[in-house]
């Protein structure tokens, strides 16, 4: 177990000290959304308390105020993922808006018939989506990494796909239905070799492991703020300046302007050429005090205790299953694990064999238990898998021993049951 000092991180989440269905919660759930410590909550009502006013705009004293913090979360994820350049890093509302600017944006302008997009079979839908969007419109093709049985990537398949065709490999660094860590920087490296530009979905890795964008050399990243611990209704897109520039804006509107007149209008700089409207001041505010609680801690910190707990999960799911099997002589495993990657962060989703997933769902809340069933918006991974859906449990930096220990005892009751 890592040095952390859980009690007092567990301290900092006012939302996991409450009982559900009269059991003490445990939530497991981080995937889908990381609860939100302290700092972010007191930041939000901070703002609206003393700081509210619109940015970028005016002369007075409140609006430098909020204009200074904005640009402050700016500054402080640009060094979480080590930009370059704090132009570099725009605000969306999340990682399916930055995605989908980059295929509207970027995809509009140099995407043509007979070119090819490549993602992978283990794609969330907000970064195949966009791709088909794009690809039906300008007459590209889109292309898919298959996985083996485990959940990796085969990227022997990834090296035929790869030719001077392809202009554009959009690929999920850690999957939210798997876990799976994907081989990123060979990937970046390979795509590059043919000119191709790389994007990468970045909402589940940016919470459990190191980002570099300059060293993994991606094109552009897309980030979540809350699967961070931030806020939701942010996220940030990543971008290489000379790439942002050359692209189009996305939405038109005020302060991504320079001059407007009937006749024509100039475009702003990057970042701004990108940040039409007023954006979500407060909760891009409150995101710097997510990030900060993250550098606190140290990613390294916090992927040794995670590891710790999916390692305490995963053994006793298999207990459970070596326990069964003597006790009923079942010819199948009560429990299959899905996603068995080599290289992995704190997820796992397993099938309860002869229970609906929705079902275990179901019992696991009663128990006071948030966990994620379903397909979790990777219809084709699921698809491939030959499955309808998973449970799916994942955890955070708050999570712990005991917690995980109170799950397992649920899912041998699920087992139990679902054996009579
Ligand atoms: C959650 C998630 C998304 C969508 O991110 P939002 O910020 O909620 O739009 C995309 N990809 C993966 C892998 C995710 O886990």
């Amino acid at each position: 177990m890592s040095k952390l000092d859980i009690i007092s991180i567990r301290n900092q989440f006012p939302i996991l000290h409450q009982e559900v269905n009269g059991k003490p919660l445990v939530y497991f759930d981080n995937a889908a959304t990381t609860q939100k410590p302290q700092a972010v909550i007191d930041a939000l009502v901070k703002y609206y308390n003393t700081d509210n006013a619109n940015i970028h705009r005016a002369a007075h004293t409140l609006a430098a105020r909020s204009t200074d913090m904005f640009e402050d979360t700016r500054k402080t994820i640009q060094a979480f993922i080590n930009a370059k350049e704090v132009e570099e890093c725009i605000f969306t509302k999340g990682v399916t808006e930055s995605i989908n600017l980059v295929a509207q944006t970027w995809g509009r302008k140099f995407l043509q018939a007979g070119d090819e997009v490549i993602i992978t079979t283990m794609e969330h839908h907000s970064n195949i989506v966009p791709w088909q969007m794009i690809c039906e419109e300008k007459g590209a093709i889109l292309k898919v990494i298959p996985i083996n049985e485990a959940g990796e990537l085969l990227m022997d398949d990834y090296d035929k796909l790869l030719s001077s065709k392809t202009k554009m490999v959009a690929c999920v660094w850690v999957s939210n239905a798997l876990g799976t860590i994907n081989p990123v920087k060979e990937i970046i490296q390979k795509a590059h070799a043919f000119g191709a530009i790389v994007l990468l979905d970045g909402a589940q890795a940016c919470s459990h492991l190191a980002v570099d964008v300059q060293d993994l050399d991606c094109d552009f990243l897309a980030v979540s703020s809350h699967k961070l611990y931030g806020p939701t209704g942010v996220g940030v897109l990543y971008g290489k300046r000379e790439l942002l520039e050359a692209m189009p804006p996305y939405q038109g509107g005020g302060e991504m302007i320079k001059e407007v007149s009937f006749e024509k209008t100039t475009y702003n700089e990057i970042p701004y050429k990108f940040e039409a409207g007023t954006p979500n001041i407060g909760d891009v505010i409150a995101f710097k005090y997510a990030l900060d609680f993250v550098n606190e801690i140290g990613k390294e910190n916090i992927s040794a205790h995670e590891n710790a707990l999916l390692k305490q999960c995963v053994d006793g799911l298999d207990a459970i299953n070596v326990k069964t099997l003597h006790a009923t002589s079942l010819q199948d495993k009560p429990i299959t694990l899905i996603g068995t990657a080599k290289q992995k962060v704190s997820v796992q989703s397993f099938v309860i064999n002869g229970m609906h997933h929705f079902d275990a769902g179901m019992m696991l809340d009663a128990k006071g238990i948030a966990v994620r069933t379903g397909h979790h918006c990777t219809q084709p991974l699921m698809n491939r898998l030959g499955l309808d859906g998973t449970i799916r449990a994942s955890f955070s930096v708050y999570n712990t021993l005991e917690e995980v220990d109170v799950f397992l005892e649920a899912v041998q009751r699920l087992v139990k049951l679902s054996n009579k």
